[in-house]
């Protein structure tokens, strides 16, 4: 038994529900269905969730509904007549409309994307409706109760052979609407999938799957087919996004993998997302990505690793200005933290007053415009020479290394260039592994 998850660019437009009924028909096992709300049929194009918010902030404002709900409405309109459908969301407007004149929060406001969406679905498949209400719980603190929810789904869909539910928001003990963050979906055809104990969780999207690398760095880059939960997380962090973060954690705990999948090109292969597997990544690296705008702060002091606490208490400077460090590199006499800039601007002079008096350094050396790069793989563990290739590629392409970090998992190696030459980086690490490979 599949969960299925079409996103909002799969839904967006009554072309795009054809393609999704047809995906939904091909196979018996996908009875369970959850959708996003109608999301951008071109590039320029407005996402029906945008709309929502947007009218929600010309309510506070006392701009009334009329810029945005006459084009939301639009927008469910041509899918019903696109569809040939005989339902009428005409009530539903109703009571959306009655419910924020009567002070409904902005979390209703944009779920009803969903609410609606999957309402049409539901129509157009002839699967029964459900809505999330009675089965996402979240807590009074608005965070989501797994368990609850986990427990809820069971009941509710035990005797359910099939539903479309709506993705992105739940209630909470007191029955008001709380959501996920934006693209939160994910996050309940994740919780559902591992409710029902489904075979597989398959996400359909835009894309077919994880890429090696950014298309927006690299020429048309090669799909990942199999990527372990660890390697995903690790180029999640460092700024792939396919998948909402927290969607990985309901799954993970049941076991069950997830497959992206593209919508406009159902027949290709898409990504496994498993936890462990003996296939071979197809390259010796899995997956590159990276990000910019980090600054490095360099303290030197002689005799630095004779003294005993000196990282602790550079570290509690760090710590008591709510900054996070991403990466430490060392030497016997310099220690190096890797910070966003961000973080560290508006608190600069602060830190390094801060590291001066716990530590009393020679100098402290402060450097800015500086990315960080993550070349991700479960298959550098076995292989000899991926630290060796990835720096000769850099430097072939007159790239100069600022740090380089490998943790002892050995699933990844962190490379610190200058900003300017973050694409250029990525492009020669991919050239190496990818290209000359394939
Ligand atoms: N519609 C919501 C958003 O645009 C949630 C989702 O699509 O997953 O963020």
């Amino acid at each position: 038994m599949k969960l299925v998850k079409f996103g909002g660019s799969s839904c967006a437009s009554a072309e795009q529900f054809k393609k999704v009924r047809e995906i939904v028909f091909s196979d018996p096992a996908r009875r369970y269905v959850v959708v996003s709300a109608p999301g951008k049929r071109f590039p320029k194009d407005e996402k029906v969730t945008d709309l929502l918010y947007l009218l929600y902030e010309d309510l506070r404002e006392g701009r009334g509904m009329e810029r945005q709900l006459p084009k939301i409405e639009r927008r469910y309109r041509e899918i019903i007549d696109g569809l040939s459908l005989s339902l009428s969301l005409e009530e539903d407007f109703r009571e959306i409309r009655e419910r924020l004149l009567a002070g409904e929060s902005c979390a209703y406001a944009a779920s009803r994307g969903e609410y609606l969406n999957a309402k049409l679905m539901a129509e157009y498949l002839g699967f029964p409706f459900l809505d999330a209400g009675e089965l996402i719980a979240f807590r009074p603190d608005g965070e989501c109760d797994f368990r609850e929810t986990e427990r809820r789904v069971g009941e509710r869909l035990r005797d359910m052979e099939k539903a479309v539910i709506p993705g992105f928001y739940g209630l909470d003990p007191e029955g008001r609407t709380v959501t996920f963050s934006r693209g939160g979906s994910d996050v309940t055809g994740s919780l559902i999938a591992a409710g029902l104990h489904a075979d597989l969780y398959e996400n359909w999207t835009d894309v077919s799957g994880f890429l090696v690398a950014d298309p927006r760095i690299v020429r048309k880059p090669e799909v990942i087919d199999y990527i372990t939960y660890r390697e995903l997380r690790e180029l999640s962090y460092m700024g792939a996004s396919v998948l909402h973060e927290d969607a990985i954690f309901p799954v993970r705990k049941e076991g069950i993998p997830i497959q992206i999948k593209n919508t406009n090109r159902p027949e290709d292969h898409g990504t496994m997302i498993v936890a462990n597997t003996l296939k071979k990544p197809r390259f010796i690296i899995t997956g590159i990505a990276g990000k910019k705008n980090f600054c490095s702060i360099n303290i030197e002091k002689a005799m630095m690793n004779s003294e005993i606490g000196f990282i602790r208490k550079v570290l509690s400077v760090i710590e008591e200005n709510g900054i996070s460090v991403e990466h430490t590199p060392s030497g016997i006499d310099t220690m190096t933290l890797f910070i966003h800039q961000e973080e560290l601007i508006s608190n600069e002079q602060k830190v390094l007053q801060g590291i001066q008096r716990a530590v009393n350094p020679d100098l402290i050396e402060l450097e800015a415009d500086l990315a960080l790069i993550a070349v991700v793989g479960r298959g550098m563990k076995s292989a000899r020479g991926v630290a060796g290739r990835v720096m000769s590629a850099l430097a072939h392409d007159y790239i100069n290394i600022k740090m380089i970090d490998q943790g002892s998992s050995e699933y990844n190696i962190i490379i610190g260039v200058r900003n300017e030459d973050f694409e250029a980086a990525i492009r020669a690490i991919y050239n190496m592994f990818v290209l000359s490979a394939s």
